[in-house]
């Protein structure tokens, strides 16, 4: 089985989804007592996010890198960064491993193109829906309009991840508001919406809303399981 090497902790609250899921995915596959095998580096959450704060990215980018050095040191096969938001350091630890880095707007971009939809609604931090980083990947490489909520709504949800969902919180109210917002997204066209952010399952799911709903940790997660198990066709380098 090859080795799914995840870069996590940011925040570690989904970090325990991912680790859940791809074991899960592993057991329905193989049944009995298998499980995947997973080399996990949990990174200080605090630091980075007073990296992202002070716009330092570098500086992130080389925690990540050295964390993604020791994964590959341990034996990884293949290297996950836990957050959408922290590919914005992708290309940055991309350079210094060799394994190959299961990309997750790639990932989610394939489950788009195979459901033949153009055209779908974002949300997540602030870095994500407003960079180019994650959605000029989804426009440049695949041809996928994406659309994202207005500003005031950006910073609801980019608050709601940080004071709540990455501390473990979840609350109703903010639960209403995000449906409120993936409504008004379909309202603009959008044909599903992304969870592109690690945690933001956790707070809204599928049975919340009538929009179909891509959950990038759970998308995230099923390409390391394929991959765990032989499939390494779904690797595409940045
Ligand atoms: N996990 C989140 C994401 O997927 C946000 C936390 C972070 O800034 O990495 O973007």
């Amino acid at each position: 089985m090859n080795k799914i090497g995840l870069l996590g902790g940011m925040s570690w609250e989904s970090t325990v989804t991912y680790y859940t899921l791809i074991n899960q995915g592993v057991r329905q596959a193989l049944g009995g007592l298998h499980s995947a095998e997973i080399i996990l580096y949990s990174l200080e959450f605090d630091a980075i996010e007073h990296l992202q704060y002070q716009g330092n990215w570098a500086a992130a980018g080389t925690i990540l890198s050295n964390a993604a050095k020791k994964i590959e040191a341990c034996g990884a096969d293949i290297l996950l960064i836990c957050t959408n938001t922290m590919h914005k350091v992708a290309p940055a630890v991309e350079q210094t491993i060799s394994i190959p880095l299961l990309h997750i707007a790639d990932a989610t971009a394939e489950v788009i193109q195979k459901q033949e939809m153009d055209r779908v609604g974002l949300l997540g931090t602030r870095f994500t829906m407003e960079d180019t980083f994650y959605k000029g990947r989804l426009q440049e490489k695949y041809g996928i309009e994406v659309c994202i909520p207005e500003e005031e709504d950006r910073a609801l949800v980019h608050q709601v991840i940080y004071d709540e969902l990455c501390c473990g919180i979840i609350n109703d109210r903010s639960r209403n508001e995000f449906a409120r917002i993936v409504t008004s997204l379909s309202k603009k066209g959008a044909e599903a919406v992304i969870l592109g952010c690690t945690e933001i399952a956790l707070l809204i799911r599928q049975e919340h809303t009538p929009v179909p709903l891509l959950d990038t940790t759970a998308i995230h997660a099923a390409g390391a399981v394929g991959f765990a198990l032989g499939d390494k066709r779904i690797v595409v380098k940045t």
